[in-house]
């Protein structure tokens, strides 16, 4: 990725001298580096000569520059201003005022979101510190903080300089002005990149305790990028950990999509767990895996490990990932585990995986935010998986019509590929979705015909049951073609 770094910037004066010795910011001129218009979003250069011609300040910051100077896809565009919200409001009639700990516009076009921000000052030291020259510091009321020292609002404006202080990584405080074309490097971002090293800006401690998401992003970033993360910037993670505890389930649900959406969900999967941080995400998962619970059908690990290489491929191939499928990857070992129990209590099959996943659903929200049109699906999948073994009479091809077929599918194979031995069920049915509707019939035949020893063909009538017995028939159909064989 980093090949032609040395290309896109080139003979910047001083650039990797010592940070001692080091005058920031370094300003790398057009001709010195490779960003040009050409790379940018046309809607971000269109707000960005706006905000000029109004009179502000503005620039690219963040994300942009670090992915292009690196070499990766850039998927958003940042952009930073000394106009106030209410003033970037007011220059765009297509925008509008978000957020209440960090106030921003967004400015839109079409589908896409250019987010603008105001020069935020350090306000991390308003405590004890100086007070920032030319902060419009409204104490309390556009800054505060938690008794856990979490910046809770941080709405106090200030000059570049601090704007780029109080950004997370070196690399983030990079900025490209759009009316010379440079480069403004305010903290060795240019350095480290070079170096491949993910710095925090300023004390790690301090930084971690304003916004421990901030610890959630460093392994974000050293998966997505593969940097190494700076031994002072990864000192404090394990012990700060906790502080997780602390965030909204919404915004770390958000993070969560960010993380394992990175097209490198192994790597930073294994960095979450390595620095503690999994468990804050996902405690019921990590607990399962901790423990080393197995079936002979279910190996957690392999299980999500496959499952994460499942999506990887995917966005590394292109191709479109469904946020509900990871996380129903992620909680299906604890369905397993809990439907298990509920099983042993007795409870009939399919009241029991309803139940089991409810109560991995509802202990999971506690730690992050699930929205219904995730668990809608993500239960869809799960209930697929009893689904798809029973294929005779009409059903394969009801299965065929569910709009969640394609998902349920895709889990299996992955459960399949993890070492579960479902007796060629997914070779079956990738058949069966290829087939002309004759073959479809023979697939379906040759199935009845093996039915009366494996138990996957029509049932022979049964005496009729009463009522309040119903649902053990659905028992122990599900029982049959379950994933689930209970030995541990
Ligand atoms: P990407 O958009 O590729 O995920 P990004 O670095 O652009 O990465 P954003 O969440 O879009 O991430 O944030 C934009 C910029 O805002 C960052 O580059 C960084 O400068 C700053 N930033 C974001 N989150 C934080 C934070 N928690 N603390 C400090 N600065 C932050
Ligand atoms: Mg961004």
């Amino acid at each position: 990725m980093l090949t032609g770094f040395k290309t896109l910037v080139r003979k910047a004066t001083s650039l990797f001298t010592s940070p001692e010795d080091q005058s920031y910011p370094i300003v790398i001129p057009r001709n010195n580096h490779s960003l040009s218009r050409q790379n940018l979003s046309p809607n971000a250069v269109k707000v960005l000569y706006r905000l000029n011609k109004a009179g502000y300040d503005a620039y690219l910051v963040g994300g942009c520059i670090r992915d292009h100077l690196i070499g990766a896809k850039t998927k958003d565009f940042d952009v930073v201003t000394n106009a106030t919200p209410e003033e970037v409001h007011a220059t765009f009639s297509n925008s509008r005022l978000i957020g209440r700990r960090f106030r921003l516009v967004h400015v839109t076009f079409g589908r896409e979101i250019i987010e603008v921000s105001t020069f935020r000052a350090n306000s991390a030291q308003d405590d004890n510190d100086s007070v920032h020259k030319g902060q419009t510091s409204l104490k309390g009321k556009d800054s505060a903080r938690s008794t856990h020292g979490m910046l809770l609002r941080d709405n106090v404006y200030g000059s570049i300089e601090e704007d780029a202080e109080r950004r997370d990584f070196t690399f983030n405080a990079l900025y490209y002005n759009v009316q010379d074309f440079s480069i403004h490097d305010y903290c060795g971002g240019l350095k480290d990149i070079e170096n491949k090293v993910i710095r925090i800006i300023g004390d790690p401690r301090k930084r971690y305790q304003e916004d421990p998401v901030r610890m959630l992003r460093a392994i974000r970033f050293a998966g997505k990028l593969g940097f190494e993360i700076d031994p002072s910037t990864a000192a404090p993670i394990k012990e700060m950990a906790h502080l997780l505890d602390h965030i909204p389930p919404a915004r770390l649900f958000e993070e969560v999509l960010k993380l394992m959406g990175s097209g490198n969900g192994i790597k930073t999967f294994e960095l979450l767990r390595e620095y503690g941080l999994f468990r804050y995400l996902f405690p019921d998962t990590e607990a399962l895996l901790k423990s080393g619970w197995k079936r002979d059908d279910i190996n957690p690990e392999a299980f999500i490990l496959q499952g994460l290489r499942n999506t990887d491929n995917r966005i590394q191939s292109g191709k479109t990932t469904a946020p509900y499928f990871l996380y129903a990857v992620l909680l299906w070992p604890s369905v397993a585990l809990r439907h298990e129990e509920f099983l042993a209590q007795g409870m009939p099959a399919t009241p029991a995986l309803h139940q089991a996943a409810s109560m991995v659903l509802d202990n999971q929200v506690a730690s992050t935010a699930i929205p219904r049109r995730f668990s809608t699906p993500m239960r869809e999948i799960w209930d697929m998986q009893f689904r798809l073994p029973k294929r005779y009479g009409k059903r394969a091809f009801l299965l065929l019509e569910h709009p969640r077929f394609r998902a349920g599918f895709d889990f299996l194979l992955i459960r399949e590929a993890s070492g579960t031995e479902l007796g060629g069920l997914g070779d079956w049915w990738e058949a069966f979705q290829h087939a002309t509707e004759a073959q479809q019939r023979d697939l379906i035949k040759s199935i009845d015909a093996r039915a009366s020893d494996n138990k996957d063909g029509p049932k022979k009538r049964r005496p009729r049951r009463r009522k309040s017995n119903s649902n053990n028939a659905a028992s122990s159909d599900i029982k049959n073609n379950a994933p689930s064989s209970t030995n541990k």
